[in-house]
């Protein structure tokens, strides 16, 4: 008899409910629905976004650091769909950029932007802000910052301000994004029937716990659109890999799993447009696994997991995670801007100036990172 995997299951599931559940809004269960782009005879994959029916390209673009229009409108000629910036990125500059590269195609595209948790008037006056920056009237997704435990998702203030701006049509859908404590986080919004949020935005990548995969399937399941980040594992580039290029065999990983709709790794010059662009060519193979489990070696010491379980282990409140993330931010992707600024958001009791007079490091890495090394040079580096 022939087995079916609970991932298999799933999408027959979905399959089969393809029809109600392409309507904006509609509940049940739904995983990415894929269709080739045959019009253009170009190698573009597109995939459901869970219930929101949106049709977006399994390769996004992560707009975070880019600063040349020209690439983002590149990568739209090409069949790219999906464009992901926030109001906070390059001090609101980015928005402005992507505003400049979607000029003239707004309607074909979906526009992705962050805010950050606030009070609910201040939320809606950012999402107006970033309206503004864009040059359009309305956001397909408008996802809040950084979750980080599962209260946040019942966070009142929030919940009224997204409701408020769903319902005057100023953005389509909504969701979140979470660096830390994905797995959780998922599962508390797949499992809750009243959940709001349409689309989340998670950390995916082949260093991920399986953990992760198993709940973003939940996901899923649940009718929920996911989009991967961080999906090149920090973007490290590394001498001992010598002609091994590891970040597209780590997009691929993360693509070849179908409850994923889509990622959106940052591509800053139309040279990394091109690397990206091929990954939809072909399937997760052999020499990917290959690839991978030395890339994965590389930076065994060095890759946060964005497990979460250092999150309040130190009794100074320094905050390990958010700091390692600065880490690869400046080491990885090669940004000492992005890292800075991403330290200046945090409260002085999160940043290492309590290392400086801690006798003995408490806080276990559930990976092994050196935490007590990596606080030394987040102070050196930073503060
Ligand atoms: S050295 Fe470790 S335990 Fe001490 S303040 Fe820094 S992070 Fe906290
Ligand atoms: S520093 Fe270690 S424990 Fe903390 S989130 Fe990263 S991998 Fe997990």
């Amino acid at each position: 008899m022939k087995t079916i995997d609970r991932r298999r299951f799933c999408r027959v599931a979905a399959g089969a409910a393809v029809a109600t559940t392409l309507l904006p809004g509609a509940s049940g269960r739904l995983a990415a629905q894929e269709q080739t782009n045959e019009v253009k005879s170009s190698p573009v994959i597109y995939r459901t976004l869970g219930r929101t029916g949106l049709s977006c390209s399994i390769l996004g673009f992560g707009a975070m650091r880019s600063s040349d229009p020209g690439v983002i409108r590149r990568a739209i000629e090409l069949g790219v769909n999906n464009i992901d910036t926030a109001r906070g990125y390059m001090d609101g500059e980015n928005e402005v950029i992507v505003g400049k590269a979607i000029q003239g195609r707004r309607p074909q595209l979906v526009i992705t932007t962050k805010i950050r948790a606030a009070s609910k008037e201040r939320m809606i006056a950012d999402a107006e802000a970033s309206l503004k920056a864009l040059g359009t009237d309305y956001l397909d997704i408008l996802l809040v910052h950084s979750f980080k435990n599962t209260g946040d998702l019942a966070q009142p203030e929030s919940l009224e301000a997204l409701a408020e701006l769903k319902k005057t049509g100023k953005t389509r859908y909504v969701g979140f994004s979470t660096h830390t404590n994905m797995a959780d986080l998922l599962r508390a919004a797949a499992k809750n029937p009243e959940n709001p949020y349409d689309v989340i935005l998670t950390v995916y990548n082949f260093t991920s716990n399986s953990d992760v995969g198993d709940a973003i399937h939940e996901a899923a399941c649940a009718g929920i659109g996911i989009v991967a980040m961080k999906t090149q594992a920090g973007g490290y580039k590394e001498k001992k890999m010598g002609n091994l290029r590891p970040h597209p065999a780590a997009l691929r990983w993360v693509l070849n799993n179908s409850d994923v709709s889509c990622a959106i790794p940052a591509m800053l010059t139309f040279e990394q447009l091109e690397e990206n662009f091929q990954v939809m060519n072909g399937s997760f193979g052999w020499m990917d696994r290959r690839t991978l489990h030395r890339y994965g070696q590389a930076i065994d010491r060095k890759m946060c997991r964005f497990c979460g379980a250092c999150t309040g282990q130190c009794p100074h409140g320094v905050s390990v995670a958010d700091l390692t993330r600065c880490l690869i931010y400046n080491d990885g992707y090669g940004d000492p801007k992005l890292a800075a600024a991403t330290y200046a958001e945090l409260n002085h009791r999160q940043t290492p100036e309590a290392c400086l007079s801690c006798a003995e490091c408490v806080v276990r890495c559930a990976y092994g990172l050196p935490v007590a090394e990596n606080m030394r040079r987040a102070m050196k580096l930073f503060a």
